[in-house]
């Protein structure tokens, strides 16, 4: 059972607060009760054992423990630009790249894009990264960023950043020899709508930009941003 509880503000001194869905969690899911110990994250890559200390009818008081710095992070880290899928289908793959280590996803905003990203929507899937992190133990919590045009991502990548652009075409590299190449360097990664990315939109995203290909198949967005995600991660595990 999931015993991470997220505080949306920094975690400091001997005493937190839980309220709204995570004392929710807390009271009416787990049940807890006084004297029962927990961990808390507030996002700053540090975990807080912590005991309750009372509950209310909404929210919990708990004394922290102590503050252990554990890093469950891809090194360095993987920034996934992705044309979002429709319905369900965004909430899984947050869930998935928040597991597999990503540190920031772009939403995409697409000539060819079918869902284009709106703010409540974004807040819904800022809200699903919390609930991923409780569950697979990340201390730092994957961005969801503004929604920004494939030219305006590229151009906002760092120096030295390594930059992909998933496309099934003639002339993109295979995925696996890429994978084969990468550096040490932070790596960004964009995959396209259901239609695909305009020819405007891939000149725009530079010359220094990669196309990659994963092969003769036509892959869903979310199975072309997590099998990249899934590759780098493998590479770029943080050691326990
Ligand atoms: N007809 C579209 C095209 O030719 O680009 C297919 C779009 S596909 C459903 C959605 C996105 O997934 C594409 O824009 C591309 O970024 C990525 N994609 C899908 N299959 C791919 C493959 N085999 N190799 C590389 N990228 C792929």
């Amino acid at each position: 059972m999931c015993r991470r509880f997220f505080v949306d503000r920094p975690v400091v001194g001997e005493c937190a607060r839980l309220e709204g869905s995570e004392a929710e969690h807390l009271i009416r899911v787990l049940r807890a009760k006084v004297d029962d110990e927990v961990v808390l994250f507030d996002g700053s890559g540090a975990e807080f054992p912590a005991r309750v200390v009372t509950i209310g009818r909404s929210h919990a008081e708990l004394r922290v423990l102590e503050r252990s710095w554990v890093d469950r992070e891809l090194s360095p880290p993987l920034v996934l630009a992705v044309a979002l899928p429709k319905g369900d289908r965004q909430r899984w793959l947050v869930e998935k790249a928040v597991e597999l280590g990503v540190a920031q996803l772009v939403p995409l905003v697409t000539k060819r894009g079918v869902a284009q990203p709106v703010d409540r929507a974004l807040d819904r899937l800022r809200r699903a990264v919390v609930e991923a992190s409780k569950q697979c133990g990340r201390n730092r919590l994957m961005e969801i960023s503004s929604p920004q045009t494939l030219a305006e991502c590229f151009a906002a990548a760092p120096l030295g950043c390594q930059r992909w652009l998933a496309h099934p075409c003639a002339s993109a590299q295979p995925l696996r020899e890429l994978l084969q190449q990468v550096t040490h360097d932070p790596l960004l990664a964009a995959v396209g709508p259901e239609g695909g990315f305009t020819d405007d939109e891939i000149a725009a995203a530079g010359p220094e930009c990669q196309l990659v290909t994963l092969g003769p198949r036509i892959l869903r967005i979310e199975t072309v941003a997590l099998a990249v995600a899934s590759g780098v991660a493998l590479l770029r595990q943080a050691v326990a």
